[in-house]
């Protein structure tokens, strides 16, 4: 008998569902309304009907006012002028400021993307971290000087802020992400100009008000809300922009790739995945169960990390599906304000759908399910039943796209070369895992895969003294750790000579 993950049923009397929230955008240090009125509506994915938040439909105008704000901030203003010690104080008064206020924000991110609470509180300690790590490190981050070039010469290697940078962020960790960039763009002493996503925009906009707070001077981060074109485009477009650093889908980064290199900017592209997971006889089979089953709901699937491609060595998959249904099947989803739940609502109706053609695409191409695989009833919300595919070919949709939801692909492979070769086999290459006792087997194996992020049993977890960044079509450059700062800069050299030029004319060199 297959055991189904438990629905826990949306409460719409929740005292946190009876308001609305109306947000101004922040530009320039003031708060600014909607020039032409109109506003984006955000109902909570998790409680169809209510809405939750109203943000102003931003203008290519607004991201104008926006950008020429954090210029005059970059060129002129204090923060990239401030000593770092100076800069470094205010950023951990930021982190002491998220965590007055965390219970509101993860609040705002549950009711906003449908998130369970307990993860959203979860999220609100990473972005504490964030910005103490990067207040720290960023002090560290200097230039360098080469002093064996010669005797009369010494090399310097200056490293500068990038200038301002347009960062451009998805609706999946909306709070995180944010804090995954702005840290560091800051800590490098850059400005910025954000644009969150349409659906999500609630969290970014009250991070600006503990900016302030925190005493991060006018101008210095600035946030448009607004759909991707026109905001996100001019965002893009703007001359006034030096880089822009954009998290979300392989299609959009792909545009966004192209219109920043009509202006030739400066990008980093932290795109999408479908990350494998390979799985030896020879692994703790239930840590191997609960991985996989983590790596596919933790925030329901619509993480650029999921673990969504499990790969088994044949010999085991029997009872590794036995035990995954059992897993899965003690897990609970539902109303994501609920502290009981773990995986909440899918984020809009779009996705939704995209998540249930993707299963019925799986059907009909011939794999089975082995749990789930149904939507619940509209009116409530929108749920999706954690669902587990078994009899997965490499060639169907379900194992080869990104489909951020609640779905994992099952396949397996006979020997460690045809793992390996199933599991490179994709356009994506953020991420990937290898569940095994054997340190060797793991280590070759990892090495050989060709992803940005891995873990040798485990899955997902992060932490901030490491890069995140994908290979292949899943991105460009690295954010968060050491290496984050490097995204930020730029290294002007500086060649000091002191001794007698050999003078060029009269032949004797330089
Ligand atoms: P999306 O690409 O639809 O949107 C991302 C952002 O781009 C939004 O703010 C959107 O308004 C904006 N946008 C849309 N069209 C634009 C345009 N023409 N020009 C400029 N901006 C435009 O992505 P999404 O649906 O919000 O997020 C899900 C995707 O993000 C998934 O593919 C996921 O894997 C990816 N993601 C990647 C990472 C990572 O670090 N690699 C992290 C989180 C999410």
């Amino acid at each position: 008998m297959t055991v189904q993950a438990t629905f826990i049923e949306p409460d719409f009397t929740d005292p946190r569902l009876q308001s609305t929230t109306t947000y101004d955008m922040k530009i320039d240090g003031k708060d600014v309304g909607s020039r032409t009125g109109e506003m984006i509506e955000r109902e909570a994915p998790g409680h169809m009907g209510v809405i939750v938040a109203r943000y102003p439909l931003g203008t290519r105008e607004d991201v104008n006012d926006a950008v020429t704000a954090a210029r005059e901030a970059f060129d002129t203003g204090p923060w990239p002028r401030m000593p770092i010690g100076e800069r470094s104080r205010i950023m951990l008064k930021v982190a002491d400021l998220i965590e007055r206020d965390a219970e509101e924000l993860a609040t705002i991110e549950s009711l906003e993307v449908g998130k369970a609470i307990a993860d959203a509180r979860k999220d609100l300690n990473g972005c504490v971290e964030l910005w103490r790590y990067a207040a720290g490190v960023a002090r560290s981050m200097h230039g360098d000087v080469h002093t064996n070039l010669g005797d009369d010469l010494v090399g310097m290697v200056l490293r500068e802020p990038v200038g301002v940078v347009g960062v451009i962020t998805p609706w999946n960790f909306p709070l995180l992400i944010a804090c995954e960039r702005l840290p560091w763009i800051l800590g490098m002493g850059c400005t910025a100009v954000v644009k969150p996503s349409e659906f999500t925009s609630g969290a970014t906009l009250r991070l600006v008000d503990l900016l302030r707070e925190a005493g991060v001077p006018d101008g210095a981060v600035n946030v448009v809300t607004g759909y991707g074109d026109p905001v996100g485009d001019e965002v893009t477009r703007n001359p006034g922009v030096d880089m822009v650093s954009f998290t979300g889908s392989l299609k959009v980064g792909r545009i966004v790739g192209a219109v920043a290199a009509e202006s030739v900017k400066r990008v980093s592209l932290e795109l999408g995945g479908k990350g494998p997971q390979i799985i030896f006889a020879d692994a703790d089979i239930d840590a191997a169960v609960d991985g996989a089953a983590f790596g596919v709901l933790f925030n329901n699937g619509q993480c650029c990390i999921s673990g969504s491609r499990n790969i088994v060595e044949r010999s085991i998959q029997d009872e590794f599906l036995s035990r995954l249904r059992e897993v899965v099947g003690s897990v609970t989803f539902g109303d994501p304000l609920n502290d009981k739940t773990m995986v909440g609502s899918v984020i809009n109706r779009s996705q939704i759908e995209k998540i249930d053609s993707y299963v019925a695409a799986g059907r009909d191409a011939g794999a089975e399910v082995e749990t789930g695989g149904q939507r619940i009833a509209a009116n409530k919300g929108l749920y999706f039943e954690p669902t587990v595919f078994s009899k997965v070919r490499e060639d169907m949709s379900i194992a080869r796209e990104e489909i951020f939801g609640p779905v994992l692909s099952v396949l397996s492979f006979e020997d460690p070369e045809e793992a390996l070769r199933v599991a490179n086999d994709s356009v994506y290459g953020l991420s990937g895992s290898v569940w095994t006792r054997d340190v060797g087997k793991a280590m070759s194996t990892i090495r050989r895969l060709r992803a940005g992020k891995t873990w040798v049993n485990g899955v997902i977890d992060s932490h901030v003294e490491m890069p995140l960044g994908g290979y292949k079509q899943s991105g460009l450059a690295r954010e968060t750790g050491r290496y984050g700062f490097d995204t930020y800069s730029e290294f002007k050299t500086v060649h000091l000579k002191y001794g007698e030029r050999k003078m060029w004319a009269s032949g004797r060199g330089r």
